[in-house]
């Protein structure tokens, strides 16, 4: 078995954070675990150790930054949605000393890193446990606090459930068992073998699978999912502890990190709601995963910044997204390509004026009014399709109207936003 490259990929539903990528030679490879196997023995999730991850694919939005190292190698497109440039970022800089850490691990490790993440990613869907959030549980009370806002402000209560990502889950028995349970035809007994040997054999040998937050990396939101089992999921938010921890190791603060991805994922849980009637049939291409995501950066932006919402003014808000929003999605042609960042940022900009304007009313938008402002504004002004009175025109009501009035006053500083002509220092000050 030849290890032919390490690619990773982060965050918001991605299967194989950081995935491994093995070519398996012809010669046969054990498949069973027992005592005494190495580790290279074993190609990743092969064998008893297999998972079946396709019930998962339905029901998630495609909301993953796979293209990460297109962002640290640079490898431009020239399909798909026009690129622009990307360069490595805060993020990546802080991520850097894991990947190398990974890439100096034992060839053993790296072989079954692959399997160690999508257990870790499996195990946030099937998580009986009271959640706690951040390794130390010190973002606990702060998690339950801001979906009970989140659940307020949208309306939704006790709709979502939140579960954390921890990488000690690695070392839990009924964890690993639990995901074998779930994803996979092993028995009972047959699954808890499985944890037995993967816990002795390939997590305490090694320090990176106990302590790596590459194995707590990702964010992502999901709804419907049934496993194998019959256990139903149903609408399910995670957030890893690696990744809140990656992000503040570049400098944001952990609670405007948490209730940023919170918030925008929380928004890809209002679209679920609202899928048919606002994007037509699920279609995966770049365009709609584009359309999908500037919509929940818009929408948690105009959470995270109204007074009833999470109350961050805009430099708090604007230093988290220049973060996310640069957490290398260079792949204009991947399906889950997210917009640009400074599309992103322009979203997000407008998520803050929309709530500027409606807070004096003490007022917060429906989802559905935020949607019809988010289309209107996406026409007229991100993308330069129609012009602004056309974009009103389709506006309902004379609330809506007003507030978009307001976002045409600012188009000029957007589009300066969209444009690159204002650089982040200049945008997190405006
Ligand atoms: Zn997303």
């Amino acid at each position: 078995m030849k290890l032919q490259s390490l690619t990773i990929g982060l965050l918001c539903s991605g299967l194989g954070l950081i995935a491994v990528s093995c070519n398996k030679d012809d010669a046969a490879s054990p498949t069973t675990p027992q005592a005494g196997a190495t580790a290279a023995n074993f190609t990743v999730g092969e064998g008893d150790l297999q998972l079946e991850t396709g019930v998962l694919a339905d029901g998630r939005i495609k909301c993953t930054y796979e293209a990460f190292t297109q962002a640290i190698f640079a490898d431009a497109a020239t399909t798909g949605v026009a690129p622009s440039p990307c360069a490595p970022t805060a993020f990546n800089t802080a991520l850097a000393p894991y990947v190398t850490e990974l890439n100096r691990a034992t060839l053993a490790e790296r072989q079954n890193y692959s399997l160690l993440s999508q257990l870790s990613q499996l195990y946030t869907y099937v998580d009986p446990a009271t959640p706690y959030f951040g390794a130390d549980g010190s973002l606990t009370d702060f998690a339950a606090k801001t979906k009970r806002s989140l659940e307020s402000f949208w309306n939704m209560p006790n709709e979502v459930t939140l579960h954390g990502q921890h990488v000690n889950s690695l070392q839990n028995r009924e964890a690993i068992a639990a995901v074998y349970r779930n994803f996979s035809t092993a028995s009972e007994q047959a699954a808890y073998a499985n944890a037995d040997f993967i816990i002795a054999n390939y997590v305490l040998p090694s320090t990176v699978f106990k302590t790596s937050p590459l194995l707590a990396l990702d964010g992502f939101a999901t709804t419907g999912l049934t496993t194998r089992t019959g256990k139903v999921v149903g609408d399910l938010i995670v957030i890893g502890d690696g990744l809140v921890q990656v992000m503040n190791e570049a400098g944001v603060n952990k609670q405007v990190t948490f209730a940023g991805i919170l918030g925008h994922e929380w928004a890809h849980q209002i679209q679920f709601n609202n899928y048919e009637a606002w994007y037509g049939p699920r279609v995966n291409t770049a365009e709609q995963t584009r359309m999908t995501e500037l919509e929940a950066d818009l929408l948690s932006s105009y959470y995270l910044t109204h007074k009833r919402g999470a109350t961050y003014n805009w430099k708090s808000s604007a230093e988290f997204f220049k973060l996310f929003f640069n957490i290398g999605d260079c792949s204009f042609i991947s399906e889950g390509h997210h917009g640009t960042p400074n599309q992103r940022m322009a979203a997000s900009r407008l998520g803050w004026i929309i709530a500027q304007e409606t807070m004096p009313m003490g007022h917060i938008l429906t989802a559905q009014e935020t949607h019809d402002l988010f289309i209107a504004s996406l026409q007229s002004i991100i993308d330069n399709k129609i012009d602004s009175s056309a974009a009103m025109a389709n506006l309902k009501t004379p609330q809506l109207k007003a507030v978009f009035g307001k976002i045409v006053e600012r188009e000029r500083e957007v589009k300066s936003i969209l444009t690159g002509q204002l650089n982040s220092t200049a945008i997190e000050n405006l």
